[in-house]
């Protein structure tokens, strides 16, 4: 008999309650990863994300086999495929399963078939709530309601966090070594490397994360909004799929910054609040699951007639719209499956508002190329920007894309890096080069900015009041 730690996306060996409790049981343990890559293209997962999570479980079979767990790397296809393979390792001698939970609907309906069949075969499961730092259902207003405002938010989950800390589990301690006889299964395939600028090994991003909380996260407020600094974590890909936890994150930001996480706009605390950020939309998504249906937060926007037009989205996808800052932003995420968060806040207005094209497109598209994508965090960003979302901003506060350039790229350093085209032109015309005799050599601009602002508008008093 043994006990078995289903892994997704948990795929670490510290901070794990799963496996930390599993190695407690006082049974042998058995890890499972099962691939599922049909499941992941329905969810449009990313080529780089899916390679990133091969690799990942590659290197974690050695650091998991100097504990004496074989981690059992299978090649599923499809969610369906896991109760079949479960009910093989029940067989085979698992006696307890243990397991993170998941939010999104399709995992939920998975794992409940799981602890069924546990249940049924006189087994038991242990699901340990960890994705987000407090957990959905947590962080309620004082009548018992769920927050729709990230404030008032935020406000609570800060106060549990200066109540109760948070707690990260050690690396167990190496189990004694075992034999175990199981079931012939299809092996694991490799990825296809293209995640390679990204290394696997947990103590790598560990230690990313520590110099970040030690050198960086003072400064975190002055430069986190531009683009051609390194000024952010860049941590996301390894919080996605939990090669690091936000907890750990928070244990050490506490540590390296002593009050100053509880002071307010200071680099520290900035960086909280994104994490604090990444809960809230875990929990929104737990209390409002017809998002995972991609509707819209508030309804009525879901009754704007998107003209969509799909020569323009081609342009945005491919980074030709003539508008340089979009057009970097978008090969950013093209070349190498991540973008900086003020680029994801302009690339997605200009879709909706200056593009006119349905917020959904957008999300599916980032999906389907971001290394770090998450559902909570991309549909939330999207609803955000579209201004169909919580908290999210005012449709007729419109950003334009060439005074955002201005702001955040002052000398088009970052412009420059990812346009070579516009590497000549002079950093006073690089927001907007179309007026200088070398436009030639760039894409015109696909559309007038000022008129597409208006017809945002108009296309928001179809459903709402003008205010
Ligand atoms: P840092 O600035 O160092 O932040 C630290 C961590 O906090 C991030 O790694 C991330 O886990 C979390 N975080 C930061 N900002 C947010 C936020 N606004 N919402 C939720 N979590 C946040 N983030 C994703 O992880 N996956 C996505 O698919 C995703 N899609 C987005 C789509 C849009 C349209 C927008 C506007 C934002 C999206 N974000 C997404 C949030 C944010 O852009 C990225 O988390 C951030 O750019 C990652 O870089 P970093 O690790 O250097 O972040």
């Amino acid at each position: 008999a043994f006990s078995l730690v289903w892994l997704r996306n948990d795929l670490r060996v510290y901070d794990n309650q799963a496996l930390f409790e599993a190695c407690q049981s006082g049974l042998p343990v058995v890890a499972l990863f099962i691939a599922t890559p049909d499941s992941w293209q329905q969810h449009f997962m990313a080529p780089v994300k899916q390679d990133f999570i091969r690799r990942r479980v590659v290197q974690l079979q050695t650091e998991l086999a100097a504990l004496n767990i074989p981690l059992v790397a299978i090649e599923g296809s499809h969610y369906s495929a896991v109760p079949e393979l479960m009910q093989q390792l029940i067989k085979a001698g698992a006696e307890l399963l243990y397991g993170h939970t998941e939010y999104e609907l399709r995992e939920r309906a998975r794992d409940r078939k799981v602890s069924d069949i546990f249940a049924k075969a006189g087994k038991a499961c242990f699901w340990f709530d960890r994705k987000a730092v407090m957990p959905p259902g947590s962080i309620l207003s004082k009548t018992g309601g769920i927050y729709q405002i990230f404030t008032p938010f935020k406000k609570t989950w800060l106060a549990r966090l200066r109540e109760t800390g948070v707690r990260c589990f050690p690396k167990p301690k190496a189990l004694p070594e075992i034999k175990l006889q199981l079931p012939e299964f299809s092996v694991m395939q490799q990825g296809d490397g293209s995640s390679a600028a990204y290394a696997v090994d947990e103590l790598h991003a560990l230690e990313q994360m520590r110099q970040f909380c030690r050198d960086k996260a003072a400064f975190y407020q002055a430069e986190r909004d531009f683009p051609a600094l390194a000024g952010t974590s860049s941590l996301s890909a390894y919080l996605a799929i939990g090669v690091i936890s936000a907890q750990q994150c928070i244990n050490r930001l506490q540590m390296e910054a002593a009050n100053d996480w509880d002071k307010e706009k200071s680099g520290a605390a900035v960086w909280l609040s994104e994490l604090v950020w990444r809960d809230f939309y875990h929990h929104i998504l737990m209390a409002f699951p017809e998002l995972i249906k991609h509707k819209a937060f508030q309804k009525d926007t879901d009754g704007i007639v998107w003209p969509n037009d799909a020569a323009l989205f081609q342009a945005w996808c491919q980074g030709k719209t003539g508008y340089p800052i979009v057009d970097a932003a978008m090969r950013q995420l093209n070349q190498t499956g991540w973008m900086h968060n003020r680029l994801r806040m302009i690339v997605a207005s200009f879709l909706v508002k200056d593009l006119h094209i349905d917020w959904r497109w957008g999300e599916q598209y980032f999906m389907s190329k971001l290394i770090d994508g998450d559902f909570a965090a991309n549909n939330g960003g999207w609803q955000w920007a579209a201004s169909t979302g919580t908290d999210a901003a005012p449709y007729f506060r419109i950003f334009n894309p060439v005074t955002q350039s201005e702001r955040f790229d002052p000398d088009g350093v970052f412009i420059k890096r990812m346009l070579p085209e516009l590497a000549d032109i002079p950093k006073k015309q690089i927001h907007w080069p179309h007026p200088l005799p070398m436009w030639n050599e760039y894409v015109k601009p696909v559309v007038d900015h000022s008129k597409a602002r208006l017809k945002t508008l108009e296309l928001f008093h179809t459903v709402k009041k003008p205010q």
